[in-house]
């Protein structure tokens, strides 16, 4: 039976993971996987979830199951980590998932259950994985415009055009902060214009936030999702903790569903569970905890947040390296955008061609729809990059 099998399309993402291995120029910079690094170019364990860690081991006294939605403290940490005072907790069902990714999956497959005619409407381009798990759960995609390969910022009157065309059926997949892969965010006049086009419209938004504290801060870049939740009846959110906690591996995400009236919870936190039930029973508890422990103990907090803001900055400086070294080199601000966009990324807005000459001549790695990770950057590098691409022609 195995013999059936065909080929699956290859990640394009961990296919340059692999080339970057095995190249053997020693000056070879990787801007292609999605992950922060310092300027050593190591991904740390962070000081607070190392200590939360040995906590855990010394105080932990069962590793028995603990529920299908996971731990509720885990639930309750993070429902106020995003979304603060904004919205009453009788209205919000919440499952603990295997990473953001598992969040995204099960919102997409609780969405098929509610409407087994639902339509996905995302925007072009989003995080390749979003395309991809909807069209393996058959769930139709409609691309709306959202970035301005010209300006490098949202084409936010092709947004709203393409927008026009949603119906209640739909769902509206929304970036809460710092978009992957472009960089380019909404300013909150623009959220709320979007936010009166699916009142008007009737549809269920659905927020992913993988990043939260990258862009403008912790409560800056949850501003927008809060803001959604205080003014439409019903909204998912898929949240990460693989990036602000840096706890990758361990698979740690939360989907929350929230509904117009507390007399729906009950329903939609039992459709979650038997969801959570059907893919892997329980899902993963100890990056769970660990973001608990700290998310509730002042000190660890505290610890938390400076390092995640040491990062945050350190990011931004690189942005701005890299911007002002380009623009002396070119003379002109066409790449002021870089110090404008916010998160781990930046799509520059180039051809594969010319990423692949960056590859090919000057050792840089990013993926082909020219999406560089800035944390992949130092300031050594900045200036080889920004030569590079002088040189290359873009
Ligand atoms: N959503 C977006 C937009 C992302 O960029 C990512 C991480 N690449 C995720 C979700 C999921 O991350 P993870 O499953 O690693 O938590």
């Amino acid at each position: 039976m195995l013999t059936n099998l065909k080929e699956q399309p290859k990640d394009k993402i961990l296919g340059l993971m692999s080339m970057y291995r095995e190249d053997p120029r020693p000056t070879k910079i990787d801007l292609g996987v999605g992950v922060y690094k310092n300027a050593e170019g190591v991904t740390p364990v962070m000081r607070a979830v190392k200590a939360a860690e040995a906590r855990l081991v010394q105080q932990q006294t069962s590793k028995a199951y603990v529920g299908l939605a996971g731990d509720p403290a885990y639930g309750a940490a993070m429902t106020d980590l995003l979304l603060a005072d904004s919205v009453a907790r009788e209205r919000l069902a919440a499952v603990a998932t295997p990473g953001g990714t598992g969040a995204v999956r099960q919102a997409f497959e609780l969405v098929r259950l509610a409407n087994p005619d639902v339509r996905v409407f995302v925007s072009d381009p989003t995080w390749p994985n979003h395309v991809s798990i909807l069209g393996y759960l058959g769930i139709p995609v409609v691309k709306y415009r959202y970035f301005d390969s010209e300006t490098r910022a949202v084409d936010f009157d092709g947004m709203m055009e393409d927008l026009a065309d949603v119906t209640s059926d739909d769902v509206v997949l929304l970036h809460g902060c710092c978009h992957n892969p472009t960089g380019a965010n909404l300013n909150l006049t623009q959220w709320q214009a979007v936010i009166d086009l699916i009142n008007e419209k009737g549809c269920l938004p659905m927020i992913d936030i993988a990043y939260q504290g990258f862009g403008d801060g912790l409560e800056e870049d949850a501003a927008a999702t809060r803001l959604v939740a205080s003014s439409v009846p019903e909204l998912l959110i898929a949240a990460s903790c693989s990036k602000n906690f840096g706890i990758y591996r361990e698979r740690t995400g939360l989907l929350i569903a929230m509904g117009e009236k507390a007399d729906t919870t009950a329903i939609t936190q039992g459709n979650l569970n038997h969801l959570n039930r059907q893919n892997y029973s329980f899902p993963p508890d100890h990056g769970a905890r660990v973001v608990t422990e700290i998310l509730t103990d002042p000190e660890l907090k505290a610890d938390w947040m400076a390092e995640l803001e040491d990062m945050r900055l350190g990011m931004l400086a690189l942005r701005q390296q890299l911007a002002d070294e380009l623009q002396r080199l070119s003379g002109s601000d066409r790449f002021g955008f870089i110090a404008q966009h916010r998160g781990m990324f930046s799509q520059i807005g180039t051809t594969p061609d010319m990423v692949e000459n960056l590859r090919a001549e000057h050792a840089i790695y990013m993926v082909s729809d020219s999406r560089m990770n800035v944390a992949g950057l130092n300031a050594q590098s900045v200036p080889v990059l920004a030569r590079a691409i002088i040189e290359v022609g873009i």
